[in-house]
């Protein structure tokens, strides 16, 4: 989804859409920013603006890297800052 570095760059995000999800009070909640395309690819309505807006009560979007979650098949998960240890679940019913 999101880019920090040059590093980065060259990773081809697959607009799965599965990071834009959050958890607030326990409910699972879709990003009111994301929208699906007819393609099945995932695109956000406020892309250039997206880096630390607030998109829920207390809830920014983030660089991909700074979210240390596990998103299945997301080729950014080996440089997240801080991954999950290897044993634990990723995110597959996103
Ligand atoms: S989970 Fe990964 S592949 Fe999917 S939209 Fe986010 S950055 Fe892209
Ligand atoms: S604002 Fe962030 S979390 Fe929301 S759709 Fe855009 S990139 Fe995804």
């Amino acid at each position: 989804m999101l880019e920090k570095s040059t590093n980065t760059s060259k990773r081809n995000c697959k607009r799965c859409g599965k990071c834009c999800y959050y958890i607030l009070n326990g409910v699972k909640k879709k990003c009111r920013h994301l929208v699906r395309l007819p393609s099945g690819k995932h695109a956000c309505r406020i892309y250039r603006n997206r880096l630390y807006a607030e998109i829920d009560k207390g809830i920014v979007c983030i660089p991909r890297v700074l979210d240390t979650r596990m998103m299945a098949d997301c080729p950014y998960n080996d440089l997240l800052i801080e991954p999950y240890a290897e044993n634990d679940t990723p995110y597959t019913d996103l």
